[in-house]
């Protein structure tokens, strides 16, 4: 990284140690051109991206509305509270796994879809009819076939 004194381009990392409980790294640099030493630390950014909605605005993202709709499309199926949480942090963690700062809304569609579909067929369909909008029947009618085959 730039030397944060001189903005030399070329900064040497002369020490390098965990701390945090291994939860980060310490680096002690040292600036080839200046010669001031300096200290960065690293961990891991555990943020869930922000999403990209269809018209291109972003919105930070929304844990209930993520428990909401798999709830919506769960309904009265017989699937427990404790497996619907499980699917939520299964999502969330796959979002925090992508390193990006923001996704697709098509990609969080997509975990949900996915998520269901291990879950509930019936809840799947749920979901899938309203998140494909019936935009394009083909589309709808391939997943429905995916159905079959699963069953
Ligand atoms: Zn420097």
């Amino acid at each position: 990284m730039h030397c944060p004194f001189c903005s030399a381009e070329e900064t040497k990392v002369i020490d390098s140690r965990l701390v945090a409980e291994g939860y980060q790294v310490r680096r002690r640099r040292e600036c080839t051109q200046c010669h001031e030493r300096f200290t960065t630390f690293e961990s891991a950014e555990l943020i869930v991206p922000r999403v990209i909605k269809t018209d291109g605005s972003r919105e930070p993202f929304d844990e209930r509305k993520l428990r909401y709709s798999i709830q919506h499309a769960v309904g009265k199926r017989p699937v427990s509270e404790d497996d619907i949480e499980k699917a939520v942090s299964h999502i969330i963690h796959q979002l925090q796994a992508t390193g990006e700062r923001e996704v697709a809304s098509k990609l969080v569609g997509n975990l949900v879809m996915d998520e269901l579909k291990q879950l509930d067929k019936v809840a799947y369909i749920r979901f899938a009819s309203v998140y494909l909008s019936f935009e394009d029947i083909n589309e709808f009618s391939k997943e429905i076939d995916k159905i079959k085959d699963l069953a």
